[in-house]
């Protein structure tokens, strides 16, 4: 079973992989394919959200507004443009004729465009195109990488729902007014959703209805199987804060990419210049002083070389030459603080572990090397 994401381009590329990346640590046969960002078209409609209350919500209840500090940047009344959930759904037609989907594949939408109904997800009637409304979730959380947790929940649910139900009547017929604690209670407000994920649980009605149901087990299992990986990995970054013990680090392939493998693969995107200087002192637990990184020439250029795949051996020579040069210094620390940024985006003030940092007259990285693996 294929189910193809589409992006629209307004949703952030490195989320949508991290998206992806959650998705596809789970094995299994549901096949999750990337597409190329769609543009969507322009805007016809507007929603008025009165107050921050309908702006959280899909419907009426009250929600604790000890979460409104985070908000200051947002003032209501606030006018959003949205589109119709046929609008969204349509899109996802295109995209199917467009690309020749066999009518057996899902679609789905991740857009950062909010819909009418101010929904977070939504399945059109023929059970097979969705959306997934990826923004605000920022709001909810402190760190913004997390936001791929509730959007990898919403995708799960919404094929979960797709394969329980026959047709969106009985979805809404099933669906848990009052929440029981369910993936298929009807969570009106985002919140819920985050508390939701700690549990990914079913109730017991529902779990008598899946048994009910001819749904192929090993769908079952790996739509199951990502929801017991979003709720470790967000316990698991809740205890590492706790208990300072960071994620393990994998550096995999050819390209050396950076994975976090206890935070549900989360990936650090890094340049191959970047990636360079990162392999360096990653292998050099004992740190380097930048004056003698001329001595490590060799193992940048071998680095290098492998990372850029389109540099001639003159260009790899230069940008190798400049790194290493004293008088480029400034060069490298700008280096070393993209680094660090991207760690620290994705791990808070816990990722300067991952850093190259200061310390004495050299430069380190302090992390656990037992922390580290590579694999090819
Ligand atoms: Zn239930």
């Amino acid at each position: 079973m294929k189910v193809h994401l589409i992006r629209s381009e307004g949703f952030d590329i490195e989320d949508f992989n991290n998206v992806l990346n959650l998705l596809k640590a789970t094995k299994g046969t549901i096949e999750f394919v990337p597409s190329e960002p769609i543009i969507l078209p322009e805007f016809e409609n507007y929603i008025n959200f009165e107050d921050l209350k309908s702006f959280e919500k899909k419907g009426m209840p009250q929600f604790s507004m000890n979460e409104s500090m985070r908000m200051e940047n947002r003032v209501f009344p606030m006018k959003t443009p949205v589109f119709t959930w046929e609008q969204l759904f349509g899109i996802c037609k295109d995209f199917r004729s467009d690309n020749n989907i066999p009518d057996a594949d899902h679609v789905m939408l991740l857009t950062e465009q909010a819909n009418d109904l101010n929904w977070f997800g939504a399945i059109d009637a023929s059970m097979k195109n969705y959306f997934i409304h990826t923004a605000d979730w920022d709001h909810y959380f402190q760190n913004n990488v997390d936001v791929r947790f509730p959007i990898t929940y919403e995708i799960v649910v919404w094929l979960l729902r797709s394969m329980m139900f026959k047709n969106r009547n009985e979805i809404i017929d099933n669906i848990h007014e009052n929440a029981q604690g369910c993936m298929m209670d009807f969570c009106q407000n985002k919140k819920e959703i985050t508390i939701k994920m700690r549990t990914a649980d079913l109730c017991p009605s529902c779990t008598s209805l899946i048994t009910k149901k001819d749904i192929r087990k090993n769908y079952l299992k790996q739509l199951f199987d990502t929801m017991e990986s979003i709720r470790k990995n967000l316990l698991f970054r809740q205890r590492s804060v706790l208990l300072n013990e960071p994620s393990r680090l994998e550096i995999r392939g050819y390209s050396k990419n950076i994975f976090l493998s206890d935070l549900g693969d989360l990936q650090i995107n890094l340049t191959p210049k970047e990636k360079t200087l990162y392999l360096l002192f990653l292998k050099h637990p004992e740190g380097i002083n930048l004056s003698y990184l001329i001595d490590h020439k060799l193992e940048l250029t071998a680095y290098y070389s492998m990372l850029s795949r389109s540099g001639s051996p003159e260009q790899v020579e230069t940008v190798i030459s400049n790194m290493i040069n004293y008088e480029y210094a400034n060069d490298i620390s700008i280096q070393f603080s993209r680094i660090k940024n991207k760690f620290v985006a994705a791990l808070g003030e816990f990722g300067k572990q991952y850093t190259i940092e200061k310390v004495g007259d050299k430069h380190k990285i302090v992390l656990n090397r037992e922390l580290v693996q590579f694999i090819d």
